[in-house]
């Protein structure tokens, strides 16, 4: 199913600003609420899509990532990981009618598990992998949920115990003079709880260091700094918290023939000054394989051809760029004998009309001359 246009979900313009998108926001989902709206069936799916649209666009980092790639840029479905957006949708919620509908869930957010850190990965791919698309494999050093205790970091039938110090607040308050001082529970160091028997392959932490390998689709025709999100893969949050997300970043590898500009492609062809003088035709590489290239008589070197299409497909749509070729004359090398006597003979046949043979050398000496000639005075 293809999706909406997030800023047009909210009804908001692209550079809409983070008071505007909250603005936009309320008002839909105050309207499609699902509590206010239970007969009506689709009530919920618009307030799910502008939750969604919502998540992505009240986040500087999210937002940046969508705006460069759409929907691939930002779209749970690409990563391995399950969850999407049910994971922070109570905190999205929270965010925006904390101060409407107040009460009930007060202090939610600080109370629960906390989220795992995101993480950040290079992916160095060849050119032709980021041009074509692939699916690459990564491995990722990073912290997941302990098994043994399922995060709780307590011995395997045991449980953490809560702090009597603070009774689970991690914060006690201290007298001081006249003052009241708040601090952190110097018994949990803050955590409310405390383990007595702690977890062995965790040694009490609830996480644990692994390396862990994801399969990355890499979309065609990526670049250098294109980052995909891979939802739920960053580490793993402590105490059993929902895990962060693990952003790919691209980094294109320079390749030995062709240069990328954008979604142009450029290459440089050798050619011999004959062909150069009469013309002919050359096989140039192109990512799908070689083609023909006519040059035409009397070719200079840094001359453009250009090949159209046979660039690159930029992931965010629009049309294939261009390969263009950059003709470099190669003055000729190891000459036999012969071939050198077929050059003075060709040369003396030059003698004299160079004006003719070689028009820029002769304007070229023509102003050389008059440089010289300015300075006498
Ligand atoms: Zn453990
Ligand atoms: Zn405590």
């Amino acid at each position: 199913m293809s999706k909406r246009d997030y800023y047009e979900v909210l009804g908001v313009d692209r550079g809409a600003d983070e008071k505007e998108i909250k603005k936009a926001y309320r008002r839909i989902a105050m309207k499609y609420h699902p509590d206010r709206n239970p007969d009506a069936p689709d009530a919920e799916d618009k307030f799910k899509e502008a939750s969604e649209a919502y998540e992505i666009l009240s986040d500087s980092e999210k937002r940046a990532a969508y705006d460069q790639f759409g929907h691939a840029g930002v779209d749970p479905q690409m990563g391995a990981g399950a969850g999407g957006f049910q994971g922070s949708f109570s905190d999205i919620f929270g965010d925006v009618f904390g101060d409407i509908f107040g009460g009930g869930g007060g202090g939610r957010a600080r109370g629960g598990p906390q989220r795992g850190a995101d993480l950040r990965y290079t992916l160095d791919i060849s050119l032709e992998d980021a041009v074509k698309g692939a699916t690459v494999k990564i491995r990722v050093p990073t912290l997941v949920t302990c098994g043994t205790c399922d995060g709780s970091g307590a011995r395997h039938g045991t449980s953490a115990r809560t702090c009597t110090t603070c009774g689970g607040l991690g914060q006690v308050r201290m007298q001081q003079g006249f003052f009241q001082v708040q601090q952190t529970c110097p018994d949990c160091r803050g955590k409310g709880k405390i383990i007595d028997d702690p977890c062995p392959d965790c040694y009490g932490r609830g996480r644990i260091e692994e390396t862990k390998t994801l399969s990355v689709k890499v979309p065609p025709g990526v670049d250098t700094g294109d980052r995909i999100r891979l939802t739920g893969e960053g580490e793993a949050g402590p105490e059993g918290g929902p895990p962060g997300d693990l952003y790919v970043q691209m980094s294109v590898q320079d390749h030995p023939i062709f240069e990328r500009d954008g979604r142009h492609l450029y290459c440089e062809v050798p050619i011999n000054f004959a062909d150069a003088a009469l013309g002919g035709e050359l096989e140039v590489p192109t990512l799908e394989g070689r083609v023909k290239l006519k040059i035409p008589a009397e070719t200079q070197t840094g001359k453009l051809f250009r090949l159209r299409g046979k660039g690159v497909k930029p992931v965010r749509g629009g049309p294939e760029g261009d390969l263009m070729c950059r003709v470099v004359v190669e003055t000729p090398v190891n000459l036999s004998k012969k071939q050198k006597e077929l050059l003075d003979e060709f040369k003396a046949t030059m003698s004299g009309s160079g004006d003719k043979h070689s028009p820029r050398q002769s304007s070229w000496f023509e102003g050389v001359k008059n440089f010289f000639d300015d300075m006498k005075i």
